[in-house]
């Protein structure tokens, strides 16, 4: 198991303010931050990220275009009357 631990450069730490002291590195799809001046530590999944941005760029245009066919319908409606 090869990690790479890599210090992001202008990273300021958000417990002790020092700067590039963040180490980060990712395992098992999940990406970690560490201090190396103080105890900070943070891990984030990688993966539930990406998915709800996913789920929500299909879910929309379907409510928007059913709203638009329905606001269509009404103003439509009358003028043909
Ligand atoms: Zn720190």
């Amino acid at each position: 198991m090869a990690v790479q631990k890599r210090f992001i450069a202008g990273a300021i730490c958000p417990r002790c303010a020092e700067m590039d002291r963040i180490r980060s590195w990712e395992q098992n799809g999940i990406r970690y931050r560490e201090c190396v001046s103080c105890d900070f530590f943070e891990q984030l999944p990688i993966e539930d990220e990406s998915a709800p941005e996913l789920s929500t760029r299909v879910n929309q245009p379907r409510e928007e275009q059913t709203r638009q066919d329905i606001q269509t319908v009404k103003i439509l409606d009358p003028k043909a009357r």
